[in-house]
């Protein structure tokens, strides 16, 4: 396919990068290990909290190709990247999935993984990205009641189909298996405890999520918000936990086992309530290869325009993402009162 010349960036402002690029590291001391990437916008469900029902996809060529794709993290990869997850969107609509996570682990990867909402792939094709390099797999799952569940996505699909990906997954060896759940006051705090049975009963990570300011409805507010520490103590009452840290100092989710010796593990993941900005070692790049910095970026940094430039070579590539990523700012704002909302919702960011 000719992709257009593009004449014109929707960059915001970004300063030149002077001097060797070395690795990607922010002005706050902060290096990069983690990139997220949103392979595709598109999405079979229209989660309350994500995608309004008649959101307006972009157009395909807006979006980055495969071969855009692995270029971006070959580069990133030199520059120190470790680890990558798909996220979207729904990465799994996405046509050449496989064909991409093949290519994509052949870079030399520590780790590859991918965000799903478990309700488009069957056995064979979670096996078909388990041969092709993909380690690990987190599923989100809000809720275990289809009436629930089926009012939450806005789809016909049920939680049981949800949790016969979980268990497909947990066959073929995307392990160890996590599932997300973001917790709403008033929508689905009933089921904390369902859900900590779940871990319990599946042997999986739940990584209880607090409700973040990224809707596209902007229904967002602070009462709605169940905060970790409201979680942990619901959860404690019936099942005792005990903290076992995080997976790395850079990891979003806090982790708690069960004090009974049961399986399965409780993450919670407080954007809101406890920030985790100062160790962050992400960078985010959007299905229509905008770099954001940050989960809460303001500024996009237009790197769809530098990778089409007829010419342009990896080194292009590697000083504009050094030059974004000192753009990374120290921390979110969501608690000043001048408080921006990014343009984009979360399935437009790659959460
Ligand atoms: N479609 C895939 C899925 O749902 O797992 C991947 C993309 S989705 C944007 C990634 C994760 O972001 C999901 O676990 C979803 O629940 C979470 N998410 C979306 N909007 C959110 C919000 N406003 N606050 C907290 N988490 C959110
Ligand atoms: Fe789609 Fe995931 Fe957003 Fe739900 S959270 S609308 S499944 S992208």
């Amino acid at each position: 396919m000719r992709l257009p010349v593009l004449q014109h960036s929707r960059s915001d402002p970004l300063p030149a990068f002077d001097g060797p690029v070395r690795g990607l590291r922010d002005s706050h001391g902060r290096t990069i290990r983690d990139l997220r990437i949103s392979i595709t916008d598109r999405c079979n469900f229209r989660c309350v909290y994500c995608m309004e029902p008649d959101v307006r996809f972009m157009r395909k060529v807006e979006l980055l190709t495969d071969a855009e794709i692995v270029r971006v993290v070959r580069v990133c990869h030199a520059l120190g990247v470790r680890r990558v997850r798909l996220t979207g969107g729904e990465p799994s609509v996405h046509p050449t999935l496989a064909a991409l996570i093949g290519d994509l682990w052949a870079i030399g990867l520590d780790d590859l993984s991918m965000t799903t909402n478990g309700s488009v792939m069957s056995e064979a094709d979670l096996a078909e990205c388990r041969n092709a390099g993909l380690q690990r797999l987190t599923i989100s799952l809000d809720s275990l009641r289809p009436d629930r569940f089926a009012a939450l996505t806005r789809s016909a699909t049920s939680p049981q189909r949800v949790l016969e990906s979980i268990s497909a997954a947990k066959r073929v060896g995307l392990e160890p298996v996590r599932v997300n759940a973001v917790i709403m006051r008033g929508f689905n705090d009933d089921e904390i405890i369902d859900l900590a049975k779940l871990a319990r009963e599946l042997e999986i990570d739940m990584r209880l999520i607090e409700y973040m300011p990224l809707d596209s409805g902007r229904r967002w507010d602070l009462s709605k918000v169940v905060t970790a520490d409201e979680m942990l103590e619901r959860i404690t009452g019936m099942f005792p936990l005990e903290p076992i840290g995080r997976e790395r100092t850079s990891s979003p989710a806090t982790r708690y086992r069960f004090v009974d010796g049961a399986p399965g593990r409780i993450g919670v993941i407080a954007s809101v309530t406890r920030a985790f900005c100062s160790a962050c070692s992400r960078l985010r790049i959007t299905a229509d290869g905008m770099v954001m910095p940050c989960l809460f970026s303001t500024n996009e940094y237009d790197l769809r325009f530098v990778l089409r430039q007829p010419g342009s070579t990896d080194d292009d590539i590697a000083r504009f993402l050094a030059a974004a990523t000192l753009r990374k700012q120290a921390g979110h704002t969501m608690h000043d009162e001048h408080y921006r909302q990014p343009d984009r919702p979360m399935s437009a960011i790659g959460g």
